[in-house]
C-alpha cells in the first residue's frame, strides 16, 4: 500500500513516460529513441497580456508544445484551465502522438493551453485572451505547420476567433488552421459531437467483449462537457442506463436511470447539474465507485488514482478525459481484472472528425454527416480490433497494446526518414 501511494504522486508527465519507457522496452527499440520520443520537438512558452474589462493588465502564461512531427503536421487542442502548467501540456502531446498514429492519421501530437480559469473572465476579455495568445504562437502554427482544435475551457467560438487571427495575419482565410470550428466557417457536420460518439462506439464494442449486452447495463458518466454530456447522451440512447453524472460543481444519482435529455436541459438552463430535480445530489468523490457496468471519465486527468482504484465496481472503463487514470491505480484495476480502454484508443473520435475536417476545409468541400459519422465509426472499430488484437496476442493491457502500436508506428516513420543532417 505504501508503494502505490508514493507511485501515485506522479504527474501525468511522469506517466506519460512510464507508458512511453515500457513501449520502447517491449519493442527492443533502445535508449536514444526512448530520449528522442521522451521530450517535445519544439516548446513554447508565451505571457500573455490581457486588457481586464476594468482598464487593469493582468499577465497569463501560455505554452504550445509540439510533440513530434514525424508522421505529420501536429495537432491537438488548446486547454483554458487554471491548473495548465508545461508539464501537463507536455503530457497531453506526448498522447496526442500516440493517438494520432493509432488512428493512423497523417499527424504528430501538440497541446497548448492558457492558465485561466475562464469562468472568471468575460466573452470580451476570453477574445482578446485568444488572439493574443494565437499572435505569439503564430510562427509555429498553420495547416501545414500545427493545428489546434478545442479542448477544456475553450470551444468553437475559441476556434473562430483563433482561425480569424491566423487569417488576418496571413492575409487572406485559411480554414485548415484550426478545426472544431462553427460549420458557418468551413467547421465538419459531426465534429462537435465526435468524442462522444467514438467513445461510446469503443464502450459498446468493450461491453460486448466482456459479454455485458449493453441495453441491459449500467453506466456512470464524470464530467457534463463537451465530451462527457454527449458521451451520457448516445449511452442513453443505445439503451444503457445512465446511473450518475457530475460536473465541477457536483454529481447526481438515480437508481433507476437519468433522463439524459431532460439533464442537459437543466444544464443548459441552469450552467450546472446541480439542483436537478428528478435525481439524488451524491458526493462527486463517490461518483465513480458507484456500482455499475461501465464507467466513463470524461472531465480531467489524475481523477482515478491508488486511493479510490480498490473501491472501483464498474467492469468496464472508457477513458472519455486525457488521462483520468494514474499508473499506479491502472496496476491496482488490472489486477481485479477491470477493462480499461485508455484514452488514446477511447476519446480519439474527436482528432478523427478534426482530421476529416481539416480535409474537408483544405479541398473546400463538405461532407454530409452521414459520411462523417460512417467514416468514424469505421476508424474507431477498426482501431480497438486492432488494439484488442495486439493485447489478447500479447497478454497485456489495452493501454500497454495501444501505446506499443502507437510507438512502433511513430518510429517507423521516424527510422524511414532518417538524421537529419
Ligand atoms: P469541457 O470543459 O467541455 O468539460 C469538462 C467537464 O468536466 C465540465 O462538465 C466540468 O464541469 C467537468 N469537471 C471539471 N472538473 C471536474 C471534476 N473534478 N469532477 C467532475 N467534473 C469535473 O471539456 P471537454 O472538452 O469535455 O474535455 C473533457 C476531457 O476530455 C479532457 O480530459 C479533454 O482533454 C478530453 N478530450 C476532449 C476532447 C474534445 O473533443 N473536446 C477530445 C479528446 C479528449
Amino acid at each position: 500500500m505504501t508503494l502505490a501511494v508514493s507511485l501515485d504522486t506522479t504527474t501525468p508527465l511522469d506517466d506519460a513516460r512510464l507508458q512511453l519507457r515500457d513501449a520502447v522496452e517491449s519493442l527492443g527499440l533502445g535508449e536514444s529513441v526512448y530520449e528522442q520520443l521522451a521530450h517535445a520537438r519544439r516548446e513554447m512558452s508565451v505571457g500573455v497580456p490581457l486588457r481586464r474589462d476594468d482598464g487593469s493588465i493582468e499577465l497569463l502564461l501560455g505554452y504550445r508544445v509540439q510533440h513530434n512531427s514525424s508522421r505529420g503536421p501536429t495537432k491537438g487542442g488548446l486547454r483554458y484551465s487554471e491548473h495548465v502548467d508545461l508539464d501537463e501540456v507536455r503530457a497531453l502531446a506526448m498522447w496526442m502522438t500516440w493517438k494520432c498514429a493509432l488512428l493512423d492519421l497523417p499527424y504528430g501530437g501538440a497541446k497548448g493551453g492558457v492558465t485561466l480559469d475562464p469562468t472568471r473572465y468575460s466573452v470580451a476579455e476570453l477574445e482578446r485572451v485568444t488572439r493574443r495568445y494565437t499572435s505569439e504562437i503564430l510562427p509555429i502554427l498553420g495547416p501545414e505547420r500545427d493545428i489546434p482544435a478545442p479542448d477544456i475551457g475553450t470551444d468553437e467560438q475559441t476556434m473562430a476567433w483563433m482561425m480569424d487571427t491566423y487569417s488576418v495575419a496571413s492575409g487572406y482565410t485559411v480554414r485548415g488552421s484550426v478545426t472544431g470550428k462553427p460549420v458557418s466557417l468551413g467547421g465538419s457536420l459531426g465534429r462537435a459531437t465526435a468524442t462522444s460518439r467514438g467513445v461510446v462506439h469503443v464502450a459498446l464494442a468493450a461491453l460486448a467483449s466482456r459479454g455485458i449486452d449493453a441495453t441491459r447495463a449500467t453506466a456512470v458518466v464524470q464530467g457534463f462537457g463537451k465530451v462527457g454530456r454527449h458521451a451520457a447522451l448516445f449511452l442513453h440512447q443505445a439503451g444503457t442506463r445512465v446511473l450518475g453524472v457530475s460536473d465541477r460543481y457536483g454529481a447526481i444519482h438515480s437508481a433507476t436511470g437519468l433522463d439524459i435529455d431532460a439533464v442537459g436541459r437543466w444544464v443548459d438552463l441552469h450552467g450546472s447539474i446541480v439542483g436537478y430535480p428528478g435525481a439524488d445530489a451524491i458526493d462527486p468523490a463517490t461518483l465513480l465507485e458507484l456500482e455499475a457496468d461501465l464507467l466513463v471519465p470524461a472531465a480531467v486527468e489524475g481523477v482515478i488514482t491508488a486511493d479510490n482504484a480498490p473501491r472501483i465496481r464498474a467492469r468496464v472503463i472508457v477513458e472519455g478525459a486525457n488521462g483520468p487514470t494514474t499508473g499506479a491505480a491502472d496496476e491496482i484495476l488490472e489486477a481485479a481484472d477491470v477493462l480499461v480502454v485508455p484514452d488514446i484508443l477511447a476519446n480519439a473520435g474527436g482528432v478523427v472528425v478534426s482530421y476529416f475536417e481539416w480535409v474537408q476545409s483544405n479541398q473546400s468541400y463538405r461532407w454530409n454527416l452521414d459520411l462523417v459519422e460512417s467514416r468514424l465509426e469505421e476508424r474507431m472499430r477498426d482501431a480497438w480490433d486492432t488494439v484488442s488484437a495486439f493485447a489478447a496476442v500479447h497478454h497485456t493491457t489495452l493501454r500497454r497494446a495501444a501505446t506499443r502500436l502507437a510507438v512502433q508506428r511513430v518510429t517507423e516513420a521516424h527510422q524511414s526518414r532518417g538524421l537529419y543532417p
